[in-house]
């Protein structure tokens, strides 16, 4: 018995961890209350997306492949590969990552989806007869590697030049310290430090911002244990999305809803869009509490994996209700579909207002029965969106309203 036995200093030891590990979860699970998990509020999600036509945008790498430590090897599961197939089969869907286009295509290599490299400054985009997109100078109509007829939005083409030789030079500079991986994604580079002694954290920081002094129309943000140069020019991943929308068709449609997925700071440009148009949201992969634009939470990419395996195309049951809900829309070619029940009730807000020229509904749960119900109401008629918050502010939730 005293053989096997753990020592002393170990039970000690494995104490003190698992306090931690307690305060962590404590951490995030009252994280979470304000980031709900978006797998335990499907059903919430999957009310908010009825009639609605779904746009998934998905980041790549900590979102549908494990951050690894070489980034070259950072593959995505098959599992994962045909998760992202059935939602592309299903939903208008894009990878938005700061890899190269080239290089993410390679990685998924799925000919149905859409790809936006170099932090949305590489976009191989849907033919759009939209002329905003067709006209955009920067926009030319080709077709891409895979065959494909696409709308190729560059608008850091006359970076070209100037990230091939920061690039040269980065590798020159940090070719002493032990880990570094420097990757040319054509408009942008990534200084992966993973792999770096923490000791030489700093080090690789003083190379990087160093030379970034040499070029004033370039700048540097800050990953997961990445350091990326970038042009400076008004373009993010939150301009992809709307760009790729708008390629879609979707950008004034009250009907649409995109849904962003991603682990990474520069994911929060794409997140902000979606909140401040009010219109779909982000769901934040991170296994820690952070404070984010996303408006739900996913853990790490089995989750994301589980996410995507969840979503299913709009059935039509036939039911009155459904018919009157979505009578008067304009086509939804998606929506969710509930794959069994989920125990958890989102604790924040969940309501949705749909607004078909004025005509709005209010769908809230009951905290008391956890059903989902509705209020049909006219929104611009004051009376009628009184008596409709009056009904909600009795025990149940707030609504939200529509901005048209
Ligand atoms: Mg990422």
């Amino acid at each position: 018995m005293k053989s096997s036995s753990p020592p002393r200093k170990k039970l000690s030891k494995d104490f003190i961890s698992e306090s931690q590990s307690d305060e962590t979860d404590a951490a995030y699970l009252t994280w979470m209350i304000s980031y709900p998990s978006a797998l335990n509020s499907f059903h919430v999600i999957r009310t908010y997306a009825k009639c609605k036509s779904v746009v998934l945008f998905l980041d790549y790498d900590g979102t549908l492949s494990p951050i690894v430590d070489n980034p070259d090897t950072a593959f995505m599961s098959t599992a994962m590969q045909a998760a992202v197939k059935k939602a592309a089969k299903c939903f208008p869907t894009a990878i938005i990552s700061g890899r190269s286009r080239d290089k993410v295509y390679e990685f998924v290599r799925l000919s149905e989806l859409y790809y936006a490299g170099s932090h949305g400054m590489d976009i191989a985009g849907p033919l759009r007869e939209s002329e905003s997109v067709g006209d955009h100078p920067d926009c030319i109509r080709t077709t891409d590697e895979q065959g494909k007829e696409v709308h190729l939005f560059q608008p850091a083409s006359e970076f070209v030049p100037m990230i091939n030789e920061v690039y040269k030079s980065l590798l020159d500079i940090t070719k002493n310290i032990t880990g570094v991986k420097v990757e040319n994604n054509k408009f942008c580079v990534s200084i992966h430090y993973r792999n770096v002694d923490e000791k030489m954290w700093e080090e690789v920081g003083k190379h990087v911002f160093g030379l970034l002094k040499d070029f004033s129309r370039l700048r540097v943000t800050h990953g997961r244990k990445v350091l990326e140069v970038r042009p400076v020019i008004d373009w993010n991943k939150g301009k992809a999305v709307e760009f790729l929308l708008e390629s879609l068709g979707l950008s004034h449609r009250d009907d649409v809803l995109p849904i962003y997925i991603g682990d990474d700071r520069t994911d929060e440009d794409a997140f902000k869009v979606l909140r401040e148009c009010n219109r779909g949201f982000g769901i934040l992969v991170s296994t820690v509490p952070k404070e984010t634009n996303a408006f739900y939470s996913l853990r790490d990419p089995s989750e994301v994996q589980e996410f995507l395996k969840s979503l299913k195309p709009r059935a039509t049951d036939g039911s009155p209700g459904s018919a009157r809900r979505c009578k008067d829309s304009r086509p939804a070619n998606a929506s969710f579909e509930e794959q069994g029940e989920r125990p958890y009730r989102d604790p924040r807000p969940a309501l949705w207002s749909h607004c078909d020229r004025h005509q709005s509904e209010i769908c809230y749960l009951d905290m008391n029965s956890g059903a989902e119900n509705s209020i049909a109401f006219k929104f611009c008629q004051s009376e009628d969106k009184n008596s409709a918050e009056a009904m909600i502010s009795k025990g149940r939730k707030t609504g939200k309203q529509c901005s048209c």
